[in-house]
């Protein structure tokens, strides 16, 4: 027998001369497929694929078909030569091949380091499969390494067979501490040749992973239909059944006898997988019996968002990276020169109120319904973070949630950590949350948040009293202990933080006596004021806030005020667009955030404010501007914080200015999510603005009233949302067309950009892979 060195993929092929297939049916006749497709035995390859089968009809099927070079019923004429054999038998029938080949095979070649024959199968069990070898062997050899592919299908016999059944699917192999490394490279060599991803994982573990997530959903489809189709009205169950019927009827079809085998040998895991299921459907039962809506609600909620939230925290993505890459490909912003801009809109709602909304909302009593809802990482994080806990949470759709409030002691303990993905505001806030809370928790998030600090709020909470640990350096994962009893503090944030300060004032509500927090510059206030809006008492004087433990909150409708981050581009876009006429409504004007309003007003903006009201405890109103010659000005250092994400556009209003509009003070527009002083100074260059760049700002040189104020050009966003909007804007003025590149981020701060453009009058297209919409 030609000997078998450890195999290694060459060209993708294994490296195997002889492979013996036990069993061609739908797995074995697969594999052989597969290896095929891959080239083994064919066009100068050397390899050979053999198979036995107790069937004579199907041996000559496989031979027919071009799977296999040969075949016999019996085993003992193939294992000769054979240096890979692959049981591919029902689970039950691997006592005998085992026994059968543990007789044929000499004992050295499947044992020491690197056996020369390696046996594997592909039962859909493993320890009864593993006992077979321990009866058949009387010990496991090396050369043995247990595997199992998940991939199949309702069909069964060779003629089932389908070369891409493994293909993008993983197969779990089971070494014990027998296996030879050199075997289990062999056989991952093998299912990879199949283009399948292969894992790893312990015996145990398998048969509890596959009872829960295989067998128990065949298991609970098998019983549903055999219920209904002994039912007298079973003729029409099935006339009129419905898709999430077929879905059970599909897997009901499966080969009654294979699995009859994989619930006789995976018993014990089935039966506690069975018990869980049963102890969940009572509770599910129960609550319908009851009428008790919020119990279904949070049960079917939780459900109906599990597969997003793990796909997310399996591959630990951010929840809006798996909404950017549903954009799939690179976006191209095409903005023709010229356009008008009048009309009435309403841009998307605030990032930060929508998140909070959901927060407050969840300890709330009663039910708090959210309009204008924004889908930001952390208002996504957290809304799962709370179905986690109990919460039940409809929506979002359209912009529209409904929060059934636990009030402030409702939350249960989640199952396992909360997954925050990229939200570094929601785990901030959650962590003085959770600190109050009677259970212990685990706040996780994706490999960038794991690398930011949380010692800036880990700190005072334990000022506090509260028992948190982190990783080193004060880096998630967070372990919150429950149950400790928190005391108001007094504390001087040493830096100016929103998100510290929420997170104290969160942990404050569950906080014994008073919990005061003095910032060195004014922050965001949407937490207190949102607190506020709720009935909770917050007091400000002065460059103090705080708040007494022990209130309550109660539910109450949240209209979310639009973002004035992303009505300022429509401002900026009627500010220097001769004849324009524009009505934002429903716009946040908290006074912490309207730096834009005042800039542009000094700029000489002929813009005003109507219908002013408090949503929320949010100050809001309708905001009017008309065309009116814009002038260069020196803009306030007491302005550059309350209007910092607001400048990208605010340089494309100096570019259409009368004169020299000068920014300092704004080094934080370095490190947003591009060097935005850098990225708007190469754009305006590129549509030849003249400019000059300094450390901490920037010198603009305005175009004044020339009709046309710069060129055209292509600008690179570097996926900076607010850049490539901003270029949109300066196309109003352009002479030829500007193009933008990189603009899928905008869908995370302003979804539907571009169709609320062209209502008001900008010739705005997408272009996405080369196609312009
Ligand atoms: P299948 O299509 O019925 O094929 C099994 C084959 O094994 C049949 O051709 C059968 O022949 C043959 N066989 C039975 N006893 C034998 C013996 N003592 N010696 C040699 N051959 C024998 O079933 P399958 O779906 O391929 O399943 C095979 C294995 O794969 C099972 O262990 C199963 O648990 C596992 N698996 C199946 C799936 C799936 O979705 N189907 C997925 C993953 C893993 P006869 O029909 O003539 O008896």
């Amino acid at each position: 027998m030609a000997e078998a060195t450890p195999s290694r993929m060459t060209g993708g092929l294994v490296d195997e001369p002889k492979v013996l297939i036990v069993g061609l049916g739908l797995i074995g006749g697969s594999l052989a497929a597969a290896l095929r497709a891959a080239g083994f035995g064919q066009g100068g390859h050397p390899g050979t694929i053999v198979a036995c089968d107790p069937s004579a009809d199907e041996i000559a099927r496989g031979i027919d078909m071009g799977l296999i070079d040969s075949g016999a019923t019996q085993l003992a004429s193939l294992v000769e030569g054979a240096s890979l054999i692959v049981l591919a038998v029902p689970v039950l029938a691997m006592q005998s091949v085992m026994s059968e080949l543990a007789a044929l095979l000499p004992e050295a070649q499947v044992s020491g380091g690197a056996p020369q024959v390696v046996v594997t199968d592909v039962g859909s069990t493993k320890a009864a499969v593993r006992d077979c070898a321990l009866r058949a062997f009387g010990r496991l050899p090396s050369g043995l390494v247990l595997g199992h592919p998940i991939a199949g299908s309702e069909k069964s016999g060779v003629s089932a067979a389908n070369p891409r059944l493994y293909v993008d699917h993983k197969v779990i192999l089971t070494p014990t501490s027998e296996t030879s490394p050199g075997a289990l490279a062999r056989v991952t060599a093998l299912w990879r040749a199949c283009g399948a991803e292969v894992l790893e994982m312990d015996v145990a573990r398998h048969d509890q992973v596959l009872a829960r997530t295989s067998h128990l959903p065949h298991l609970l489809a098998f019983s549903l239909v055999d219920t209904l189709a002994r039912q007298d009205e079973r003729l029409e169950i099935f006339r009129y059944a419905a898709g999430g019927f077929r879905d059970f009827t599909r897997i009901a079809g499966s080969d009654p006898v294979m699995w009859r085998d994989i619930f006789t040998a995976n018993r014990e895991a089935v039966l506690t997988a069975l018990n869980d299921f049963e102890a969940g459907l009572a509770r599910l039962k129960l609550a319908v019996e009851r009428g008790d809506s919020d119990a279904m609600l949070a049960i079917f909620d939780r459900a109906s968002h599990a597969r997003h939230y793990f796909d997310s925290l399996l591959n630990q993505t951010s929840y809006q990276a798996e909404y950017q890459m549903q954009q799939q490909g690179k976006l191209t912003f095409r903005a023709a020169p010229g356009g008008r801009v009048a009309g009435r809109i309403r841009v998307p709602g605030d990032k930060s109120i929508s998140h909070r909304s959901i927060m407050l909302g969840a300890l709330a009593e009663g039910v708090t319904e959210v309009k204008g809802f924004l889908e930001g990482e952390d208002s996504l994080a957290t809304l799962q973070a709370f179905r986690e806990m109990g919460v039940a949470i409809e929506g979002p759709h359209q912009g529209r949630v409904i929060v059934h409030g636990v009030g402030m002691h409702g939350l249960k303990a989640p199952a396992g950590p909360l997954y925050v993905g990229n939200a570094g505001t929601a785990m901030r806030l959650f962590a003085g949350l959770l600190a109050g809370q009677a259970f212990d928790s685990e706040l996780i998030g994706d490999a960038s948040l794991t690398k930011r600090p949380m010692g800036r709020v880990a700190d005072p909470l334990r000022l506090m009293g509260a028992k948190i640990d982190t990783a080193e350096g004060g880096r998630p994962p967070l372990k919150i202990h429950g149950r400790q009893p928190l005391k108001g503090i007094d504390y001087d944030m040493p830096m100016a933080s929103a998100q510290v300060k929420s997170c104290l004032l969160l942990a404050g509500l569950y906080a014994e006596g008073e919990t005061r927090v003095r910032e060195p510059a004014p922050t965001r206030d949407h937490t207190e004021r949102m607190l506020a809006g709720f009935g909770y008492e917050v007091h400000r004087e002065g460059d103090t806030c705080w708040l007494r433990g022990g209130g309550k909150l109660t539910a109450a409708p949240i209209d979310v005020p639009s973002d004035i981050s992303s009505a300022t581009f429509f401002l900026v876009a009627a500010a220097i667009t001769p004849g324009s006429n524009l009505t934002l409504e429903h716009v946040g004007i908290n006074p912490t955030r309207i730096g834009v309003i005042n800039i542009l007003k000094l700029m000489g903006a002929d813009l005003w404010l109507a219908n002013e009201q408090e949503v929320g405890g949010e100050p809001v109103a309708d905001l009017h501007i008309r065309y009116a010659p814009l002038k260069g000005i020196d803009i306030p250092l007491d302005q550059v914080p309350l209007a910092i994400d607001e400048f990208p556009a605010l340089f494309i209003a100096a570019a259409n200015a009368t004169g020299v509009t000068r920014l300092r003070g704004a080094e934080e527009l370095r490190v947003k999510e591009s060097d935005r002083i850098q990225a708007m100074a190469d754009g305006l260059a590129a549509i030849g603005v003249t400019h000059t760049v300094v450390e901490d700002g920037i010198d603009i040189v305005g175009a004044g009233d020339r009709e046309i104020a710069y060129g055209g050009g292509r600008i690179d966003s570097l996926g900076d949302h607010r850049i490539a909007m901003s270029f949109v804007v300066a196309a109003l003025r352009a002479g030829e067309e500007i193009v933008i590149d990189d603009c899928a981020n905008v869908a995370t701060s302003f979804p539907g950009f571009t169709e609320l453009a062209r209502t008001v009058g900008l010739m705005v297209n997408e272009e996405r892979g080369g196609s312009a919409s």
